[in-house]
Parts: C-alpha cells; structure tokens; sequence
C-alpha cells in the first residue's frame, strides 16, 4: 500500500496539473487567473515554468479530486478540503495558485492568492504542514533557483512568491523565499549547500526589516558570509523589478546591499541622536549581539573592528561586549 507521504505527492500532482489545466483551458480560468497573471506582466513562459494554476470559485478541487477516486482523507491532510457541516468543502477556492516544488520537482504542497481586494480576507493562504510538507525544510523557488545559485555563487532571498517569479523573469534566477514561515535554521542550511554568499532582499517596511535583522543572525549562526538591501518603502523586489530592467535591478542591489554590520548600524542609527549615549549603548548593545553570532572567532573580530569604527566606539570594549554574548550561549 501506498504511505501517507506517497498519497499526499500523488493528490498533489493531481491537484497542480488541474489547477493549470483551470488556468489555461477554462473560460473563468482565462478570464480570471491568467488575466490577473497577465496584469502583473507574467509571461507565458514564466506561467509555464512556476506551473502556475487557478482554482475555480465552484466545484474546484475537491470534487474532482473525489471524482477521480482520491480519498478525503488525503484532500484533508494536503489541506485542499476543510470539512463544513455539508461535507467537504474547497480550502482555495477562487485563488491564483503557486505550487511549491521540491529539488526534484515534487509538489509539496501550495501557495494561493486571492484576487479579491478585501482586507479582511487572507491575501494569500498556505497548504499545512503534513506528512510530506514540512515547511521549515523548503525554499519557494529553489527548484528553479539552485543550478543559477552554483553558478552565480549566490542566494537571493526575497518575501515573497511574485518577487522570486518577478526576479526570474526579469533574468536574475537566483532567487528563493521562506514562504509560509519566517525564515528557519533548515532553510539556511540548505542555501549553504549550493553557496555560502546570500544577499536578503526584503520589502522596505518595518516588517521587511524586521525579518531581514532575523535573517543575518539565523546566516551568521551557519557562517554565510550575509549582504542585505532594502527596497525603497513601498516598494518589493516584485514591483521594483517591473519598473527597471535586469541591469538596473543588479546595479540597485550592487550599490545599495551592505555587509551585515553596515546595514544594520545604518538602520538602527537612522534619525537616531547618537549623542544621547542612552540610545548610543542600545545600539552598541543590539550590534554586539549580533556579531556575536558569528561562530568564526576572526570574522567576529574583523566585524567587530569595522563596528566600532562605524560607531565611533574602543573596539576593544566592542569585543569585550560580544564576548559577553558569546558566554551567554555557552
Ligand atoms: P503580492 O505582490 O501578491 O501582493 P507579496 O509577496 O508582495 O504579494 P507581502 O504582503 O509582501 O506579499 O507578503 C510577503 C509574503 O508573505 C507573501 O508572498 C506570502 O508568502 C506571505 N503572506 C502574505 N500575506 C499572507 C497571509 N495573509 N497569510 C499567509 N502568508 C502571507
Ligand atoms: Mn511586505
Ligand atoms: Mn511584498
Ligand atoms: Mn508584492
């Protein structure tokens, strides 16, 4: 007999092909998801490649998944059914849908946008984790990415699922995302077998940087040598990459992706009065943490050298502070 692992890969694979097919042979699935796709400037061939699909608003899924003998034990567990008072209903009806591949091209599970502009409904919803599909273990994007990644030696890593199809696009691939989770320790480790050079580029909102300082410590814990380069507010790497072509969008990155410790002291000095030595120890404080991160003690010293410069402190009470940190986790 199959396993649940088995079972679930196999409903997948029927659900993706379906949801293409809705995309490219249906009326509603023409006029609605591959409008929306067209609208945001994806071509056909990159369509083609993500293997995007559509859902429809009625009957999607669900009853043909049941009318193709697949148990809903499974529609369940791969999380394309929720049970109502009716019997079964369609998790993902009505959405855009964006398969989320293993490195062998398995689909794992899905990634749905709604099309509608209401904000009280999710924007996008996530397949759950189960038997096949442990999130902390996967990169939207790295089946497509990774021979760019081994090429370029070096990681994107973007928000969202627009911006790696974005960049793709735009003929920059090596590009992944922590979609459904933020970013994990598994995730970094699987970025490091194909490089150890990532460069974070996060949406220029509080929550992009907020993720983006999680990002440099989870990388600094697995010696990547971590770049990070934020977006103008407003803006992602999605939209930004719409607006310019390949070279610009290279350019933008080379001129503006800081080392971790450039990046970081800019952003949290930013407006800040550091002659108020209360607000100039916070800082000192949070800088000291992070670089304490790095398990290389002579990256952690030659960082700790260029902060203490930036900031205008003794290196050697910079070091001796990291060392404080660094006792913490022993
Ligand atoms: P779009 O360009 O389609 O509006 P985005 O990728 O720019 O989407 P963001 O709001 O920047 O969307 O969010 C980044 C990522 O976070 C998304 O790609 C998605 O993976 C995840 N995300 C966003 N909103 C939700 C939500 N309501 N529930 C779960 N995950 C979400
Ligand atoms: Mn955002
Ligand atoms: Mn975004
Ligand atoms: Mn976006």
């Amino acid at each position: 007999a199959r396993s649940e692992r088995e079972s679930i890969a196999a409903l997948n694979r029927f659900a993706a092909d379906y949801f293409e097919d809705c995309l490219h042979q249906t009326e509603e699935g023409k006029n609605i998801g591959l409008s929306y796709f067209y609208e945001r400037e994806f071509t056909d061939a990159t369509i083609k490649e993500f293997n995007l699909g559509y859902n429809p608003e009625k009957d999607g899924i669900t009853q043909e998944a049941l009318k193709n003998q697949f148990n809903q034990k499974y529609l369940l567990a791969a999380g394309l059914s929720k049970e109502g008072r009716s019997g079964l209903y369609d998790f993902l009806r009505g959405r855009v849908i964006f398969p989320i591949h293993n490195l062998s091209g398995q689909v794992l599970g899905f990634g749905a946008r709604t099309l509608k502009a209401d904000k009280k409904i999710p924007k996008y919803l996530n397949s759950p984790e189960n038997e096949l599909y442990n999130k902390s273990k996967v990169l939207y994007g790295l089946y497509q990415a990774k021979n760019t990644i081994t090429k370029e030696d070096n990681c994107f890593l973007v928000e969202g699922y627009t911006d790696v199809i974005s960049l793709h696009q735009a003929g920059i691939k090596n590009v992944v995302a922590s979609s459904g989770t933020s970013l994990t320790k598994d995730q970094v480790k699987l970025i490091r077998r194909y490089t150890k050079n990532v460069t974070i580029l996060f949406d220029g909102d509080s929550a992009g940087i907020k993720a983006s300082f999680r990002g440099i410590d989870l990388f600094l814990q697995e010696d990547l040598a971590v770049k990070a380069c934020l977006f103008p507010d407003g803006e992602d790497p999605d939209s930004f990459a719409k607006k310019h072509a390949r070279e610009e969008v290279l350019d933008f990155i080379q001129d503006n992706a800081k080392d971790f410790v450039s990046f970081k002291a800019s952003i949290l000095t930013e407006g800040q009065e550091l002659n108020d030595p209360i607000k100039k120890v916070a800082v000192l404080r949070e800088m000291a943490e992070t670089i304490s991160q790095i398990s290389d003690p002579l990256a952690r010293n030659v960082y700790g050298k260029n902060c203490a410069g930036l900031l205008d402190i003794d290196e050697a009470v910079l070091l001796k502070e990291v060392n404080k940190y660094l006792r913490g986790k022993a």
